[in-house]
């Protein structure tokens, strides 16, 4: 059998195929040491969930412990592959140190209690609260990594039972965008696309995607298609040069903070040189005339001035945009995580639209997600919003819902848009909100400015509760800490970044007294007697399945629509996109491939945002648009993002990932060949600003900001001069101070980052900040241990690779 190291070879071994050829198959799998496949005493199917892409695995199981992985032949995401951290991740199940039983703070220190205890204490608090300040004190902030069961029942719980608007999840710092992006130009969230469209398409421009790291599955079915015949052609838009830039026919290293300049110079080219389907645009969008106007002056060269790329390289880009025959476009967090975050991703959905580039094979956006569960919080409304893509200021859905829910309609929020995330630690800031309840995140250390985010979760006057399946930064400050299981210990289903339903059975038993997410929801409701209107239980499940069921109901006509599904329909299969019912019963591949939208203003989930400033429009507003099933061309004016560089922070900040983490680190720091590929921080840095300060490879460096300070030791890459890298993941739970740097130097990126966010996603900046650099010790010689595979490749050739050894040996099968 062929065993590659798939720490050092991250994409594994390539799979050639052509234009309009079925993907090949190539089964991943990885045992723990000294197992092999027949070992196993049972293969229970789930998916991955350290990323977006929802690849299908199967979870091996012996002794009643997880043991391994291996990727579904079968699945129709990733043809059996895996990437690095699916493969080697699932070993943080069963870490040492898991939170085993449930703790209450006691005298300041958090202290080992039962759940009935634990329960009272949390109910106790939102009873009392909710008896003398009303729903407004209470707050929820989940994730994207439950599961579609648990995010209904906590947007059921939150919006029609306690009643509070201050409902969010961490999806707010990774897919708020695509969610916005796609209402403001479809109506409705939803992608359109398929990564299927990766098999026809003729051009794939990636916008801030570093897909080779984020979607590793994904980048190996771009790569195998560029290793065949007739390969596309990729536009890759970033200031850092990745894996993607490496391959792509035209690199845009645009300047921080430039997207939108960027997209509009693209534009201008494109209707300039009348690349555009009259009739596509003539029949299926609105808003045209307003594009053309705001491009007209905005030339290529004046965009390539702004971002300072070379004009001939945009011009050669939007020549291959505009000529493509077959377009699919990512967007993710380059463009996402910027001051103008949503108006450059709609200028993407733009570029389709104009070229009539939407549900035809190859032809789609792939308005990318983070996490892996991440579209089931926007679907199920945990991110704040109505469930089912239900518009909050349409009072015909609100009343809807309200049937779905047997609830009266007043009892759900909906007089002010939902509180995001950012505006929630406000609100905690602020006193208004007294209790957060914290679900499978960690918002101690992805947060921007954490010195401001410690200090608000620490508060004495916040009830702070966290439901996690480790002892967190953020757990280390709550009054209450919650046992849960992970994915493996539960049922349930989630959905990928293209709409595809996957079922995750339960293969083990959690640790010691761990729950289920779903179970803890259950006996919180419960306990705080939540009734519908007619005085029966409110939430009227015990189970995931009857989770699901009751979900498929309220989806049921909406757009994510998932009334043919079921549990059974899932078993078994390769992954269902919604939506599914009686009219799809298989799914369906590409929304809008009639050119009817969910715009009409009855049906749309949102009636839309200014751009610029963020304001909603009314529904008087979007009727002028006069959208009715046709989708809407918003065009943008580009504005500098509140924070340059200046004197004293002469450098660009910008944050990121790396291949080998997810997130906080809380479970792939817990997978040793994961955490020895990236063991600790790195900052990186130009080689021309390297020489010019006096810098080599290896040194420890500070980088501050106006927010704060932390130390990294420098890895020069191929980055655009006057930008500097620090990858977000590093925290403090595994240094002796815990929850926070402490008297020692920081670590954490966002100990750097702004309190700011996009004004119509609400997404924060992590993307552009004003940053000075300053030697702490030069290097011994040592280099940084940053990864040499992808994006921190290093330009000298005197580091030594990037490898796992003899313990990252994971098994390929070519069918
Ligand atoms: S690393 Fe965290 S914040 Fe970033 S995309 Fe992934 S889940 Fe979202």
């Amino acid at each position: 059998m062929p065993y590659v190291d798939r720490i050092a070879e991250p994409w594994g071994t390539r799979t050639p195929y052509g234009p309009g050829e079925p993907w090949p198959v190539r089964v991943d799998s990885f045992l723990e040491s000294g197992l092999r496949a027949q070992d196993v005493e049972r293969w229970v199917q789930s998916a991955t969930i350290l990323h977006s892409n929802g690849d299908g695995l199967d979870i091996a199981v012996k002794d009643g412990r997880v043991v391994g992985v291996r990727g579904r032949a079968q699945d129709r995401v990733n043809h059996g592959r895996l990437g690095p951290k699916d493969l080697y991740g699932w070993q943080a199940a069963n870490a040492p140190d898991r939170l085993v039983r449930p703790l209450v703070r006691e005298n300041g220190r958090l202290v080992e209690t039962d759940w009935d205890t634990a329960m009272e204490r949390v109910a106790g608090r939102a009873r009392r609260l909710l008896d003398e300040q009303g729903p407004s004190a209470i707050g929820f902030y989940t994730t994207g990594q439950l599961f579609l069961e648990e995010y209904y029942t906590l947007a059921l719980i939150a919006h029609g039972g306690v009643g509070t608007n201050h409902l969010d999840g961490n999806t707010r710092l990774c897919t708020a965008t695509a969610a916005a992006a796609l209402k403001e130009s479809f109506g409705c969230d939803g992608q359109p696309g398929s990564y299927t469209d990766v098999d026809h398409a003729d051009v794939i421009a990636l916008y801030g995607h570093n897909v080779a790291e984020t979607q590793t599955v994904l980048w190996s079915r771009i790569l195998d298609r560029l290793a065949g015949p007739n390969p596309p052609a990729l536009v890759c838009v970033d200031p850092r040069e990745t894996p993607v830039s490496r391959a792509a026919a035209v690199h845009l290293a645009n300047r921080p903070g430039t997207n939108v300049a960027l997209m509009n110079g693209l534009l201008h080219e494109i209707l300039a040189n009348g690349w555009i389907d009259e009739r596509y645009v003539r029949d299926h969008v609105v808003g045209f005339e307003e594009l053309e106007k705001r491009v007209r002056d905005f030339p290529v060269e004046k965009a390539a001035r702004i971002c300072d790329v070379p004009v001939d390289a945009l011009r050669e880009a939007a020549r291959l945009i505009g000529t493509a025959r077959r377009l699919l476009s990512t967007v993710l967090q380059g463009f996402y995580q910027a001051h103008q975050a949503t108006a450059a991703a709609v200028q993407v959905n733009n570029v389709h639209l104009v070229r009539g580039m939407l549900g035809r094979p190859g032809c789609g956006v792939l308005q990318m997600n983070g996490q892996p569960t991440a579209q089931n919080t926007r679907e199920c409304g945990a991110d704040g919003d109505l469930p089912g893509f239900r518009n909050w200021s349409n009072d015909a859905h609100v009343r809807d819902l309200a049937r779905v829910w047997n609830v009266d309609p007043m009892d759900i929020p909906h007089y002010a848009p939902p509180t995001h995330a950012m505006q929630m630690l406000r609100y905690a800031e602020e006193g208004s909100i007294r209790f957060l309840y914290v679900t499978g995140t960690n918002p101690a250390v992805s947060l921007p400015e954490l010195v401001r985010i410690r200090s608000i979760l620490g508060q004495e006057r916040l009830f702070l509760v966290v439901q996690d399946i480790f002892l967190t930064e953020t757990a280390q400050l709550a009054d209450v800490v919650l046992p849960a299981a992970t994915w493996a210990e539960k049922t349930g289903t989630f959905t990928n970044a293209d709409r595809t339903v996957h079922l995750s059975e339960k293969a083990v038993e959690p640790p010691g007294e761990a729950r289920p997410d779903l179970d803890i929801f259950l006996d919180f409701a419960r306990r705080l007697d939540l009734r519908d209107k007619d005085g029966a239980p409110l939430v009227k499940w015990g189970d995931a399945e009857g989770a699901f069921e009751a979900w498929k109901e309220c989806s049921r006509g909406r757009p994510c629509d998932y009334s043919g599904l079921s549990y059974a329909r899932l078993r078994g299969s390769g992954g269902v996109q919604w939506p599914c019912d009686d009219e799809h019963p298989d799914g369906t591949e590409r929304l809008y491939a009639d050119g009817r939208f969910w715009s009409d203003p009855g049906h749309c989930e949102d009636y839309g945002r200014d751009l610029v400033t963020g304001a909603p429009l009314s529904d008087i507003e979007y009727k002028a648009l006069n959208p009715d099933g046709k989708a809407i061309i918003k065009a943008a004016e580009y504005v500098p993002p509140h924070e340059e560089p200046d004197g004293d922070f002469p450098f660009w900040l910008t944050t990121g990932r790396t291949i080998y983490h997810f997130h906080t680190r809380t479970k792939t720091a817990r997978a040793p060949q994961l955490q020895r590929a990236a063991p600790e921080p790195w900052v990186e840095m130009s080689p021309a600003d390297a020489a010019r300060l006096g810098f080599t490879e290896g040194d420890l460096l500070e980088v501050a900001t106006a927010r704060g300070a932390v130390r990294a030791r420098l890895r020069v890459t191929s980055m655009r001069d006057g930008v500097i890298f620090l990858p977000f993941h590093y925290g403090y739970w595994d240094r002796p101070d815990g929850a926070g740097p402490g008297e020692s130097p920081g670590r954490a990126a966002n100990e750097l980052t702004i309190t700011q966010w996009d004004p119509a996603s609400k997404q924060p900046v992590f993307k552009t900040a004003a940053a000075r650099v300053s030697l702490v010790t030069a290097s011994s010689g040592a280099p940084s241990q940053a990864p040499t595979t992808a994006a921190s490749r290093p330009v000298s050739a005197d580091v030594p690779a990037t490898a796992g050894g003899a313990d990252a040996q994971a098994e390929e099968v070519m069918r």
